[in-house]
């Protein structure tokens, strides 16, 4: 039994140790949350847990531009054309599956309260549409300068009177977004402008005005690599530019691995320090909180899983197994493109997926393959509606399924996204887009599962589509090697 033990320490010591990391990172955020650390002392604490995401975030833009173009140049045109049309439409397929999963669960539970009819004076009037921010997720698509694209395309900044509401010590959360254009405009539609109760703070990690615009960047790198592909030999040099790339942004992650641990122990100790009372929570929002929960593990653990074996045939278990390093990862850090390098490994070392699917696939999963961050929009959106008395008609709930589909695949995989896109979704059916504050509190959390959700979702479509496309593969090229490269 010892020898067994032993066996399993030394096939599986990293993930071991993450869990423990985990383990010990909640315990010790609840022993020192008694001690009353000052902000400094917070902040000095949570350093090793920042390095951690700066490395992981250090490897996104090489990781997504290398592997699309490598990736895609690789394939013949009508292998890459059969694999973008299957990987996109099952990529919207199981968005909308969450989405749907999540208005059920939000219906049954109801965790908004009885609907009751009230004065219309207490009914939200309708507000400005979400035309405006549908287009911006379009106009992202098609970044005007690459470069900026690459750091700041869109700026979350806060608003100045809301500033004002913050003293010394809370300057590191802010309690809404401003958002600016490149040209240093409001864009309106993103910007919440209310006059908060000074007690709500909007609690957004400072990470999430790194965000750069990867969709953007996806279309790009994408098209690139078609086209490289299409240049034949012409287009050799930059493939195999790419292609070293992608190697070497691997063995970076081979390194970065074996920081994780330690990482992970300030981050989750870290966010646990900052967090409200839980004490404090509503039974409102706890319900909301548990039908969010509820509605993921349904999707995560049952639908995707069960899709994955009814078309694949193969164990769903095994598959997951292979891939729990990226997900606690992605438990950590909340971000599935911080998540991508992981995930990336997990899948061509642990499950031996063909790296040239991996390439495509992945990227663009983790920029617009979001079901967690869907079903989580729907049910938040209907919650609203249903603790201000909203009653939402059937044509109402289809707009929220279109519109939190849609805000899923514009959110970026950096933390708490979702609830800036979310404005996209209220908006639509003219829901009061201040009332997100009512779901602040527990948005950190949930954000969590939501992001695990997205990775598992990512991974497992890669499985999918490896096993759906493989008689294209093997009949247009040699299988690519599957072995390792990192060690
Ligand atoms: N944090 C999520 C992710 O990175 C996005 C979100 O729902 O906020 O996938």
């Amino acid at each position: 039994v010892w020898g067994r033990v032993k066996n399993v320490c030394k096939q599986n010591g990293l993930l071991i140790l993450s869990v423990l990391a985990v383990v010990i990172g909640c315990l010790l955020g609840f022993f020192l949350r008694g001690k009353q650390l000052s902000e400094q002392e917070v902040k000095y604490f949570q350093f090793p847990g920042e390095l951690l995401m700066r490395m992981l975030k250090m490897l996104i833009l090489p990781l997504v531009v290398s592997s699309l173009m490598s990736g895609l140049a690789a394939l013949d045109a009508k292998c890459s054309s059969r694999l973008g049309i299957m990987t996109i439409s099952y990529y919207l397929w199981t968005t909308f599956v969450a989405v749907v999963v999540g208005i059920v669960m939000v219906y049954i539970i109801h965790p908004g309260g009885a609907a009751q009819k009230e004065d219309s004076e207490d009914s939200k009037k309708p507000m400005t549409s979400s035309a405006d921010a549908l287009l911006d997720l379009i106009r992202n698509m098609f970044p005007a300068n690459l470069v900026q694209a690459t750091f700041q395309q869109v700026k979350l900044i806060p608003k100045p009177t809301v500033a004002q509401l913050l003293d010394e010590t809370t300057t590191r959360r802010v309690y809404i977004y401003g958002i600016q254009d490149d040209n240093g405009s409001d864009v309106q539609n993103f910007s919440l402008d209310l006059t908060p109760p000074p007690d709500v703070i909007m609690k957004t990690s400072p990470g999430t005005s790194e965000g750069m615009n990867v969709l953007g960047i996806v279309i790009f790198s994408a098209t690139m690599g078609i086209m490289l592909g299409r240049m034949g030999p012409n287009g050799s040099a930059l493939v195999n530019f790419c292609q070293s790339l992608n190697e070497a942004v691997l063995k970076i992650v081979a390194i970065v691995i074996w920081y994780f641990p330690f990482g992970i122990v300030f981050l989750v100790a870290g966010k646990i320090l900052e967090m409200d009372d839980p004490s404090a929570m509503g039974k409102k929002l706890g319900f909301y909180a548990i039908t969010v929960v509820m509605g993921l593990v349904l999707h995560g653990l049952f639908i995707l899983p069960a899709m994955y074996f009814f078309i694949t045939k193969k164990s769903p278990i095994v598959y997951i197994r292979g891939i729990l390093q990226a997900l606690l990862i992605s438990l950590a850090t909340s971000s599935s493109s911080a998540t991508l390098p992981i995930t990336f490994k997990c899948l061509l070392e642990n499950n031996h997926i063909d790296r040239r699917i991996i390439r495509f696939v992945l990227p663009v999963g983790a920029t617009i393959n979001m079901d967690g961050t869907a079903l989580y929009e729907a049910v938040a959106a209907i919650f609203i509606a249903q603790v201000n008395n909203y009653e939402l008609d059937f044509g109402q709930i289809i707009t929220i399924s279109i519109t939190a589909t849609a805000a899923s695949i514009g959110a970026a995989g950096i933390p708490q996204a979702g609830l800036v896109t979310m404005v996209i979704v209220l908006t639509s059916v003219g829901l009061p887009t201040d009332d997100i504050t009512l779901i602040i509190a527990v948005d950190w959390a949930l954000d969590r599962f939501r992001t695990m959700v997205n990775v598992m979702g990512d991974a497992l479509a890669t499985g999918i589509m490896a096993h759906i496309c493989r008689k294209d593969f093997m009949e247009t090229a040699i299988l690519a090697t599957c072995e390792p490269t990192v060690n």
